[in-house]
């Protein structure tokens, strides 16, 4: 075997937590299969190719994670490489670590049509895996960790490649991870390929910094070293922190700001034993500098979302300089290194379970356990891309942290508004979302969400649901998805409804009151993609199939004999119309009826009526779902319908409910004008919630027209709810 690795290396961080003497054959058993698969080949340096699994078996050992998780970084290379099977694998190892190998290795067989295409069909392939497998991306930051190291080989194309997407996606899951040590090399090497000339002035800068700053550090680590020694601490560490190269890169670059500026570029750090031991370090040392308002962050009760906890507070020393402490028990600080793998640390003589693991991860880690959610969802996105792109926005750069008024953290990108908020929560609460209360203010629904907010949602049971400039609000994918999908469907609920009533009308011109449109009679229409009697509806309503030919081919007639009919009809229903006070309506039978449109219920055109026979006002026409009616009797009601072709406006009411503001009637007002209709009467009064009620009667030409302006209506932001009146 060659020596180009020395195994006693790995033995030797193995072995201070491994001491099981199965455990340390299959590791041995592990390297010896990998360093025989890779003889004869060699990395882009030149070096013999089983270096690489070495080295990030060497990184895991460091990071004390258990021997199984071992043996998948020393095969990690052997499918994807070599001509070892995954089944090999199985047969040699068992499935538990033939199935970690699987999820860091590349999908190889398929055929890309570009390269973004088979990065994304990649990383979807790791993070279900990962989402199945916590260790799968612990080996998975570990290859990257050491092929980032030894990029400098490579052909400068690919390093930058290689340096991006180590930012855009693995610097990102250490950070959910807590994996603060691989998280700042990952992104400093990485900023060397993708920025050289900034990463050398910033880390030069730091070299030199010969500026007061570092003097005033250790000056002060001496001046609070002195202040604790009287309270004698049993462990205590008190130490300077540098910022890693990138996090400063990016301040410079997002906040616009120079080097200077950053004044937190240094930080005091004191560990000692006990959370006890960290408030009496706080105390202290507030009784001692001037705190800053509103920078002190209690993370030990209230950790965060990745685990980390520490209690950072700013204060000003004596001479003036502000400068940050964070405070924190060594046990917090092993966490705030290592993430995950410190809290998951392998623990020898306790048996391993799996399931366990991922349940007690996902509790902990709550992004992890929506990773694992959405991966199981059934309707997530069907493009690797758009599938990668959701984990990567909604939850990878999930750094803005709010909370639910239970106290509850609720974890979204930078941007998010109330709607992401409520969606994150429940689909149902987002789609009866009508307004957001945050902090306790009201607040409109595009907020955009600070951390520590805190959030709650008002919402109304009968609100009509998501309108298209939610899509314009929402930030998240997550939600987006959601409000698409529920105005996918709304749109075609409206569309078969639609296409009724406009069948409706032609059966009742042709004298059919009565239709039963059987699975029989629908097979006709089968070249038309028409499997059921709504999507008949809707393909008249988009105008694919005229209603025409659904009766001609019902009453088996030829089309052009039911044109004829047809004509005859509409001349008739015209010559009705001339001589009857024009409602549009016409009755079965009678050529001139006493007709008048109910103004209880204003039905306009479209809408499902019935006649009533009074006894002095002729036939009084009503809408079916009339609250008058249950009053009436049914025997004096009489089957009526609309004409076909009326050229007239109606009245009709409607009743919106809308957060009150200064702009509502003006809005409103020109939402109507804008869908040529006309104003009959506004009123509108305020409830002690904050809410105004505004009664509308409008002049519409039939009822396809008043949705359509509903939907408009919708699009007034302050706008909750909107219902027909008396209805
Ligand atoms: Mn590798």
């Amino acid at each position: 075997m060659a020596d180009y690795v020395n195994y006693n290396d790995l033995y030797e961080i193995t072995s201070q937590y491994i001491k099981k003497e199965e455990s340390q054959n299959l590791i041995r058993r592990a390297y010896d299969v990998a360093n025989k698969l890779h003889d004869g080949q060699y990395r882009k340096s030149g070096e013999p190719y089983i270096i690489h699994p070495f080295q990030v078996a060497c990184i895991l050992a460091t990071l004390h994670v258990g021997p199984a998780t071992l043996v998948a970084g020393l095969l990690h290379d052997v499918v994807e490489d070599t001509s070892y099977t995954y089944e090999d694998v199985v047969r040699d190892f068992g499935k538990d670590i033939a199935d970690m190998v699987d999820g860091v290795t590349k999908v190889g067989q398929l055929k890309f049509s570009s390269l973004e295409q088979k990065q994304a069909e990649n990383h979807q392939h790791m993070l279900l895996a990962m989402g199945k497998d916590i260790r799968v991306i612990i080996v998975k930051l570990a290859d990257r960790l050491h092929n980032i190291r030894t990029l400098g080989a490579l052909p400068h194309e690919k390093q930058e490649r290689i340096a991006r997407e180590t930012l855009e996606i693995y610097a990102p899951l250490a950070h959910k991870l807590g994996m603060f040590r691989i998280k700042a090399e990952l992104e400093d090497t990485s900023l060397k390929y993708v920025d050289n000339a900034m990463y050398n002035k910033i880390s030069n800068q730091i070299k030199n910094d010969s500026s007061v700053r570092i003097q005033n550090v250790d000056h002060t680590i001496d001046e609070i070293k002195k202040l604790l020694e009287p309270y004698n601490f049993e462990n205590i560490q008190i130490k300077g922190r540098i910022k890693n190269i990138y996090s400063i890169y990016k301040k410079m670059v997002t906040q616009n700001k120079s080097f200077e500026d950053i004044y937190d570029v240094l930080a005091i750090r004191v560990i000692v034993d006990s959370i006890a031991d960290c408030y009496q370090v706080l105390g202290i040392i507030h009784a001692n500098y001037t705190p800053i308002p509103k920078r002190f962050k209690d993370y030990i009760a209230v950790p965060k979302p990745n685990m980390y906890q520490s209690l950072h507070t700013t204060v000003i020393s004596n001479d003036g300089f502000t400068f940050e402490v964070q405070i924190r028990t060594f046990e917090m600080d092993k966490v705030a290194e290592y993430g995950v793998a410190a809290h998951w640390a392998y623990k020898e003589n306790v048996e391993y379970s799996k399931e366990k693991e991922q349940f007690e991860i996902a509790s902990k880690l709550k992004w992890y356990g929506e990773l694992i959610k959405f991966s199981e969802e059934e309707e997530k996105p069907t493009e690797s891309k758009d599938f990668v792109d959701t984990i990567k926005e909604d939850i990878l750069q999930a750094n803005v942290y709010v909370y639910t008024p239970t106290g509850e953290v609720i974890d979204l990108p930078k941007g998010a508004t109330p709607l992401d908020f409520a969606y994150k929560i429940h689909t149902n609460l987002g789609n009866k979302t009508v307004g957001a209360i945050v902090n306790n203010h009201i607040v409109p629904l595009d907020y955009e969400l600070k951390t520590g907010d805190i959030i709650s949602i008002k919402t109304n049971k009968n609100s009509f649901g998501p309108s298209e400039n939610w899509l314009n609000i929402a930030k998240t994918s997550h939600a987006r998805h959601k409000i698409k999908s529920f105005l996918n469907k709304q749109n075609r609920d409206i569309l078969i409804e639609e296409g009724k009533k406009n069948l409706d009308i032609e059966f009742k011109n042709n004298k059919i009151s009565n239709y039963d449109l059987t699975d029989e009679f629908l097979e006709k229409f089968q070249k038309n993609n028409i499997n059921s009697i709504d999507d008949l509806y809707l393909e008249i309503a988009k105008g694919n199939l005229s209603s025409k030919t659904v009766v001609s081919k019902y009453q088996g007639e030829d089309i052009r004999v039911v044109d004829e009919a047809i004509s005859k009809q509409i001349e008739k229903n015209q010559k009705i119309l001339t001589t009857n006070s024009d409602t549009g309506v016409v009755v079965e039978g009678l050529t001139s009826p006493q007709l008048k449109l109910g103004s209880c219920c204003n039905p306009i055109p479209g809408d499902p009526i019935v006649g009533y026979v009074t006894k002095g006002f002729g036939i009084v026409v009503h809408h079916i779902n009339c609250t008058n009616l249950k009053n009436f009797q049914r025997e004096r009601l009489i089957d009526v319908s609309w004409a076909t072709n009326i050229d007239r406006k109606y009245p009709v009411s409607i009743k919106i409910y809308a957060k009150s503001n200064m702009n509502l009637l003006l809005d409103i007002m020109n939402t109507i004008s804008a869908n040529n209709m006309s104003i009959l009467a506004i009123n509108a009064s305020s409830t002690p919630n904050l809410e105004t009620i505004v009664k509308l009667k409008v002049m519409c030409p039939n009822s396809i027209e008043l949705e359509k302006m509903i939907v408009n209506m919708k699009k007034i932001k302050y706008i909750y709810n909107i219902e027909r009146d008396n209805l």
